[in-house]
Order: C-alpha cells, then structure tokens, then sequence
C-alpha cells in the first residue's frame, strides 16, 4: 500500500520516518522545502503540489495545523481529475463538526476519511508509541489498522467520523483547565511558603493529583524547564474547538473561558511556544514568587 504524507511537522516528520521504517513506500508533501529535502533524504518521493499526492498514493496521510488548512489541502487533492487514493486519515487535531464536512466532502470523491487525532507528542510520534483516537467507519478502520499501528501502542476506533476528534478535544479541554488549575495553585502554596517538593510529594498522594502534578512538576517545573513538551499556542488552538463546538450547542462553558483567557495572556506575554507549563511562570511573575 502507498501512502501519501501531507504536513511534515513536528508530529508529521517523525511520522512519516515511522512509515518509511516500516518500508511502506512513501510520497509526501510540505509547504516547507526544508521539511520536503529532510524527507526526500529519508527515502520518501517528493512534490511540490499536495494534489499530486492524490494521483500516486492509496492512503493519505494528513498532520496539519488547523481545520483551515486542511480544507484547503483538500480541494487541491479533489480538484485534481486522477485520483488514485481512496482512503484519508487524518492526524490534525479539529472540532468534530469540521471532520463530518470533510468526511462528506470527500465521499463525492468516493474517498473515506477518518479522523484519527493523536496524543502522546513528538517523542511518541518518534518512537511510534501514540495513543491514536479514531473516527469512521468499520470498513475503513479495519483497512488501515495497520498504517495506525506503525504510529500508534494504543490504537482506539472510538465511533463514527468526528468521535475520534471529540474524545481528543474533550482531553486537552481538560489538560487545558487542569493546567491552568495548577498554576494558580502553585503560585499561592508557594506564597503560603510551600515548597515545591512537598506539594509534589503530598498533592500527587491525594485527590488533587493529574497528569499535571505527576508528569509536568517533575520533568518541568521542578527543572525549571518551560519548553519542548506541549505548546501554549496548541494548547489555546484545543480549547478554542472545545468552546467552538460548545458555542454550537449552546453550552455554557465557565472552566474552559477562564482557561482560554490563561493561555491568551500567556501569549501576549511571548510565551506561546513554549510548554504549557509556562502559565506557572507567567503566574510567579504576577505574584513576585518562584515556585521551588
Ligand atoms: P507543525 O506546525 O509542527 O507542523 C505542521 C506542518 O504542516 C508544517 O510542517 C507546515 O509547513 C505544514 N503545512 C502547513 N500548511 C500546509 C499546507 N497547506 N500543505 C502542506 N503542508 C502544510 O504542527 P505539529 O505539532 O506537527 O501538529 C500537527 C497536528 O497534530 C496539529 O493539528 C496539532 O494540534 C496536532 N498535535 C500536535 C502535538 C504536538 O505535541 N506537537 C500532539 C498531538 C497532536
């Protein structure tokens, strides 16, 4: 089976390396030169149009930065007469209502799309170790189970299109809020004078604890270390499809406004590519304390 690679980013490079590895024959394509000549050494085939992708794979494989970009990316892969794929799997995390469009989009093609978001991060997409959260129908899982499994330890088919994008959202809805949660919370026990190793010590213990307090304060917080994990302005991209989708079902959503309003300030701050944890920087300087 071909598969087409579109979008070679922090998530799509290592990915479509995990492709290759597997010796799938690769064809891939990236706005990027400098992404398309890492990938062209790699072994894969390159081009410069994400339509002629369409003509020589059976599989396209997307990872993109938002919804926008991926209509766009599919109208240029439609607007071509010879298509040869007939399956779409795409990677970008978006609202659930913008799969079923595309899903639909693609079907006047005969194309079936799946949204198939990941977690787990760069390094998971390196060791090909993502949790993958699928959405779509039986048939089309079942054909490329194992593409996902090249990517994926923990490979979900949680339901039809868009189910796969809306357990995702609803994950980082919640990282989102716990994040900015703890923030706040460290930032006061510090100025209560707690140090950080028994909040770490006694919250990871207790009720309070999350991913946050047992994977963020030691490899992060506790290093002094606010880069290279899950970025700010991703992190503010996942709650916006969360308030999006709530908008349109008219759901109020108080901890995720609030959120939302967190990750938007740490942006104006300068902050935004950095990790998440960065909210507890941006807390230590409104409040003039170091959270240690
Ligand atoms: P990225 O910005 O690093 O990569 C996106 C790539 O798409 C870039 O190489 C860019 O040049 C390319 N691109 C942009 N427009 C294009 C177009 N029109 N045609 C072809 N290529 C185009 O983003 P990423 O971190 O790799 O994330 C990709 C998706 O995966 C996003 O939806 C993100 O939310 C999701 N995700 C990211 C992470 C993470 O930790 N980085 C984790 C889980 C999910």
């Amino acid at each position: 089976m071909k598969i087409g690679m579109i979008g070679l980013g922090a998530m799509g490079m290592p990915i479509a390396k995990c492709f290759l590895n597997a010796g799938y024959e690769l064809h891939a394509f990236d706005v990027a030169g400098k992404a398309r000549e890492e990938i062209e050494k790699a072994g894969a085939a390159v081009y410069h149009e994400a339509g002629d992708i369409g003509e020589k794979a059976d599989v396209i494989v997307s990872s993109l930065p938002n919804a926008a970009i991926v209509d766009s990316v599919i109208s240029e892969v439609m607007g071509k007469k010879e298509l040869r794929a007939d399956t779409w799997i795409d990677l970008s995390s978006i609202a659930p209502a913008s799969a079923v469009a595309f899903a639909k989009r693609l079907e006047e093609k005969s194309v079936s799309y799946m949204d198939c978001p990941v977690s787990g991060g760069v390094q998971g997409a390196a060791q090909g170790t993502l949790t993958v959260m699928a959405g779509g129908p039986d048939g089309t899982f079942e054909k490329v189970r194992d593409i996902l499994e090249v990517i994926g330890k923990k490979i979900y088919h949680v339901g039809g299109v868009g189910a796969g994008s809306g357990i995702k959202m609803v994950n980082n809805f919640m990282l989102g809020c716990n994040m900015a949660a703890a923030a706040e919370a460290l930032v006061l026990g510090s100025k209560l004078g707690l140090d950080l190793d028994t909040m770490y010590e006694i919250i990871g213990n207790s009720s309070g604890r999350s991913f946050i307090v047992e994977n963020k304060i030691p490899n992060f917080i506790k290093k002094r270390k606010f880069s290279g994990g899950f970025a700010i302005d991703l992190q503010y991209k996942d709650l916006g499809l969360a308030m999006e989708t709530a908008r349109a079902l008219s759901m109020p959503v108080h901890m995720g406004s609030t959120a939302v309003q967190m990750f938007e300030t740490a942006r104006a701050k300068g902050y935004g590519r950095d990790d998440i944890t960065a909210l507890v920087k941006m807390e230590e300087e409104l409040m003039d304390v170091e959270v240690k």
